[in-house]
């Protein structure tokens, strides 16, 4: 148990249908929803929440009661990019952080700031965050995880609730049901006993819930009390990164589905340069029909310690190229680092010939990485994924960097011909 700390939780508001408004002007300040694609509304917009439209609602209700809300297909690539960049900025501010879900993220903040600056700290990451993702988050501080993320759902959108160790008792009065952690027969059980309020429990004294609870609870109500029971599970020693892409439409062919590949190397990529790593190997596999839970997987080793997508997708396509079967239905397809991670610890000297080709893929790499986060919200990604189409379409030219569903390229030249 650790006294003393600063925890944060940052909460993406009405995160996939904000991401839409920030990649398309069209729909900005507009009332819209997400999930056309199964025929549910699975998200909304805060203009659809003010007119009444509630998730779940069928798109035939959607359509009868509100036919000005407009109903869009969930990109989840989009959404995943734009989790990724927010967890990056937080991760600028504070390098102790956990991953959450994909809109939302705890940090302990106890050693970059303190209780009295917490509030200019939380403001500076909210106004970063608004401006480089063109979207709106709510955070909520406490000294507990628990609190932190039960405050971040006090004020929403661009809410920011301090609940300090000395005035715990405004959570009195929140009922248990809007607690992280307490599932619905926890609620009725407690609820049984008069138990319906965070007042309600803390009145207990600890010993008394540690006799007639379980031992979530009595660690809930520790957390609900300022006392950190629970701790972030960063990615300290975290010794894998992988990406897993399902498909609406299984993939039948080979260039559609090197395309795809291609685009988890990147994404794995990102995130090993986002936390200073390599890979020493990669392991890629992919699930069919019918049997679509077994992962058919191989491992490609790497010459050297590598984070380029460029590098890691040449040595895998081989091997693709290998394992690929003509007839066969692709539902999905993954790409894990195998193994240890390399770590950088200091800035390395270049003075090989390799070393110094390796020099100009990571410079490169920084300025994709940096040009993501100047895009104003425009999810980037390098076309060494789009390569394998180019490929096929014009036999091979220069591939480009393209933003994905804007069809505009920017005019940087592939970083595979750097040799
Ligand atoms: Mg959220």
């Amino acid at each position: 148990m650790a006294a003393n700390k600063i925890f944060m939780h940052v909460d993406g508001d009405a995160f996939f249908a904000s991401c839409e408004q920030s990649t398309n002007m069209q729909w900005r300040g507009k009332p819209i929803a997400v999930g056309r694609e199964r025929g549910i509304v699975t998200a909304i917009s805060y203009e659809a929440k003010a007119l009444g439209v509630k998730r779940p609602m069928s798109e035939t209700e959607l359509r009868r009661q509100f036919p000005q809300v407009a109903l869009l297909a969930s990109d989840y690539r989009k959404y995943e990019l734009f989790s990724e960049r927010m967890k990056n900025i937080v991760r600028r501010y504070v390098s102790d952080i956990s991953e959450g879900s994909i809109d939302e993220t705890f940090a302990d903040v106890s050693a970059v700031t303190t209780w009295h600056e917490v509030r200019a700290f939380a403001e500076a990451l909210q106004e970063e965050l608004c401006t480089k993702l063109g979207l709106t988050v709510s955070i909520g501080v406490g000294p507990t995880m628990t609190i932190a993320k039960i405050s971040s759902g006090f004020k929403k959108p661009r809410g920011l609730t301090i609940v300090t160790p000395e005035h715990l008792e405004v959570l009195h009065d929140v009922p248990l049901r809007n607690v992280p952690g307490i599932g619905g027969r926890t609620e009725e059980k407690l609820a049984g006993e008069g138990i319906v309020t965070i007042g309600n429990l803390l009145v207990l004294e600890q010993a008394e819930i540690a006799r007639r609870f379980n031992k979530p609870l009595v660690e809930l109500a520790y957390e609900l009390r300022g006392t950190a029971v629970r701790a972030l599970e960063t990615r300290e020693g975290t010794q894998s990164v992988s990406s897993i892409q399902a498909f609406l439409e299984p993939i039948m062919e080979f260039t559609p589905l090197l395309t795809e590949f291609s685009r988890n190397v990147e994404r794995v990529c990102r995130k090993l340069r986002a936390q200073h790593a390599r890979t020493n190997a990669v392991t890629i596999g992919y699930k069919a029909f019918p049997d679509v839970h077994t992962l058919i997987t191989r491992t490609v080793k790497c010459p050297a310690p590598s984070n380029d997508a460029g590098t890691i997708m040449s040595l895998a396509e081989t091997e693709l190229r290998a394992i690929f079967r003509r007839s066969t239905k692709y539902r999905a397809v993954y790409v894990g680092t195998h193994g240890a991670l390399a770590h950088e610890t200091q800035e390395k000297l270049f003075t090989t010939k390799e070393d110094e080709a390796q020099k100009k893929r990571d410079t490169l790499n920084t300025v994709v990485d940096s040009l993501m986060f100047a895009q104003g919200g425009l999810p980037l990604e390098r076309a060494s994924s789009l390569r394998a189409q180019r490929h096929e379409e014009d036999g091979g030219g220069t591939p480009l960097l393209k933003i994905p569903h804007s069809h505009k390229v920017l005019d940087i030249p592939y970083l595979g011909s750097i040799t």
